[in-house]
């Protein structure tokens, strides 16, 4: 059986920047995900710190949630079958340098930490993710 999930997408600020938003949201419609919520915000330090809260034992942890900060980002609610693996391989490897060819970090992403895109990596995380930025 297949299982439509939902999974949470954030176009990040050095995709933001260079005016991306659009060609990136056609790259997720054109696979076949239906973007079912989203929103154009910028986050505070300390709510950066809580979304990677997973990562805050990292030596990259303070610069990460410095950068998700510093300028605007599109949180999205991305829905499809099987879509937070789909996503996860549509986005392609954490390193652009690794990414395989036709993946959002492979076409757009400048470096490891200016990557372009977030995906959650389970379903559990994406329910928690989606809370985290769409709950109320
Ligand atoms: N990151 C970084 N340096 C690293 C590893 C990760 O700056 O050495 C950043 C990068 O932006 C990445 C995010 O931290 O997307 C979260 O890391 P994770 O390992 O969860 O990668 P992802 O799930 O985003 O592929
Ligand atoms: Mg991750």
């Amino acid at each position: 059986m297949s299982d439509i999930e939902q999974t949470l997408s954030i176009i990040k600020p050095d995709a933001v920047e260079r005016s991306l938003e659009k060609e990136i949201k056609e790259i997720f419609i054109k696979n076949g995900f239906s973007i079912i919520q989203e929103k154009k915000i910028q986050i505070e330090k300390n709510e950066a710190e809580k979304f990677y809260k997973v990562h805050e034992t990292k030596p990259f942890y303070n610069d990460l949630c410095s950068y998700l900060s510093s300028g605007p980002i599109v949180v999205m609610i991305l829905e499809k079958i099987n879509a937070v693996k789909s996503n996860r391989e549509l986005m392609g490897s954490t390193n652009p340098k690794d990414a395989k060819e036709g993946s959002i970090r492979k076409k757009y992403g400048i470096s490891i930490d200016k990557n372009s895109v977030h995906g959650s990596d389970s379903i559990e995380n994406a329910k928690l993710e989606i809370d985290f930025f769409f709950k109320d």
